[in-house]
């Protein structure tokens, strides 16, 4: 037999930054990095910065904890201190007021040593703060991060000095749209430079994104490394439960519980309130978000349960996408989502950045064929738990038998787009899992 003889070198990939000084990021950004105790960029940010760096437009799409923040924020803070002024720079949009404040807060950190000045702009406030956004607005934050609603109500009044703009960037695209914000997306855009640099950065990519992405991408590079699959250290089990016999469970579940934070998600804000309220009169140490919740009152439990004064927060799918809550323990789903991408980003609230965590999720005959059309999208059996004895028998898991509702939305298997640059559409578990990824997250004082 004759070896085949190879005649051709196989190209050999473009260099990839394996650190932050690859990347030649300016002084005061890498302190502000080293501060934060960021060392190693993730795969996205490896990816994406050069690309942002070198002006091209982008549609990024990777999967919920793989830090696609920093990817776009870093890359705008070192332009912005290459060139400072005292326009509006850089637009970022996103779906909620939760993650306004997020991106808000880390930039904060990233850009401690640098002069960016910025703001995040979202309803839900009284007077006062329409007054300094407005100010902000006219004498031009470097950075605004704003929701569409709030954002649109100030560019309708005419002050808003956007005519400097350099870059556009659509967080959680995926998300926007599905809130309904397309035409809020688009009125917005009609304000704004035709020639400028935009980024769009979802954690799924299904048809309709491609679509936004044409409209308002100009020859864009792609990336994508979404998996559609919760990060490897999660631990996913499922009760097949009755209805009448959750509340039991969960009680039983967070009774003597030494987990520092629990998560526990409904579908319905009424369900979560009643959850609330029970498990409150019942002695635990409680509390929920909701969209009925004022900003304020919505800000405080977050930053209890962030700071860890508070064990168990229970939410609607407020929460479930983007926002970056460190070391949750235990995510319980107290009924199946009902869009098989909400299971994804609802488990991937825990295990974030390398560290180990449980999702458990309780199924109710209603929800069994929903519950297997996740399996069917993250690729595995997730185990089934009979309910313990003690809470009553209950009903046998048989999907068939049980279909329930069509389930709502596509099921998007993800990574099933071309991606160009830079190749980094790795296999399972999201690549980030060698090395120093393990962010601060927080401020950090001088
Ligand atoms: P995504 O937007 O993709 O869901 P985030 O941007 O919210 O992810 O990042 C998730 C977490 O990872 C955050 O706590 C962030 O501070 C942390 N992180 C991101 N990039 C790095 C990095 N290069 N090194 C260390 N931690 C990081
Ligand atoms: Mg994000």
């Amino acid at each position: 037999m004759q070896e085949e003889v190879k005649l051709t070198e196989s190209p050999t990939p473009a260099p990839v930054p394996v650190t932050f000084k690859d990347l030649n990021f300016q002084p005061e950004l890498m302190e502000g990095l080293n501060a934060m105790n960021f060392e190693k960029p993730t795969p996205i940010q490896q990816q994406a910065i050069p690309m942002i760096m070198k002006e091209h437009d982008l549609i990024a799409c990777a999967q919920t904890g793989t830090g696609k923040t920093a990817a776009y924020l870093l890359p705008i803070i070192n332009k912005i201190i290459q060139k400072p002024g005292d326009y509006i720079d850089t637009l970022i949009i996103v779906p909620t007021r939760e993650l306004a404040i997020q991106i808000d807060e880390a930039l904060q950190g990233f850009a401690y040593f640098a002069p960016v000045s910025h703001i995040a702009i979202y309803g839900g406030t009284g007077g006062i703060s329409f007054e300094q956004e407005k100010k902000a607005l006219t004498h031009g934050a470097n950075v605004i991060i704003a929701t569409p609603g709030r954002l649109i109500s100030h560019l309708n009044m005419g002050y808003v000095k956007i005519s400097h703009l350099k870059h556009l960037i659509l967080d959680e695209a995926d998300r926007m749209l599905d809130m309904g914000f397309s035409d809020d997306l688009n009125k917005i855009i009609s304000f704004l430079p035709k020639h400028r640099q935009s980024l769009l950065f979802s954690a799924t990519m299904p048809p309709k994104i491609r679509e936004l992405a044409k409209k308002i991408l100009h020859n864009p590079e792609q990336i994508n490394i979404s998996l559609s699959k919760p990060a490897e250290g999660v631990l996913q089990a499922a009760y097949v439960v009755y209805d009448n016999q959750k509340t039991a469970l969960l009680k039983s579940l967070l009774k003597d519980k030494k987990v520092a934070s629990i998560l526990i998600f409904s579908s319905t804000k009424d369900k979560v309130k009643e959850i609330e309220k029970d498990f409150k009169r019942a002695g635990f140490q409680i509390s929920a978000i909701h969209s009925d919740l004022e900003q304020d009152e919505r800000n405080e439990v977050l930053r209890k349960f962030k700071n860890k004064n508070l064990q168990s927060l229970v939410a609607t799918d407020i929460l479930s996408r983007g926002i970056d809550i460190d070391s949750i323990g235990l995510v319980i789903n107290y009924d199946v989502p009902g869009d098989a991408e909400d299971y994804i980003h609802r488990v991937g609230r825990t295990a974030r950045a390398e560290t180990t965590g449980v999702a458990l999720t309780f199924i109710n005959p209603h929800d069994q064929r929903k519950f297997q059309r996740i399996e069917e999208l993250i690729g595995y059996e997730i185990k089934k738990l009979p309910i313990p004895a003690e809470f009553g028998e209950g009903p046998a898991y048989d999907p068939k038998a049980n279909p329930g509702k069509p389930a709502r939305g596509s099921f998007n298997k993800g990574g099933g787009g071309g991606h160009k640059g830079g190749g980094g559409h790795k296999g399972s578990g999201g690549g980030h899992k060698s090395g120093g990824y393990k962010g601060g997250g927080g401020n950090h004082k001088k």
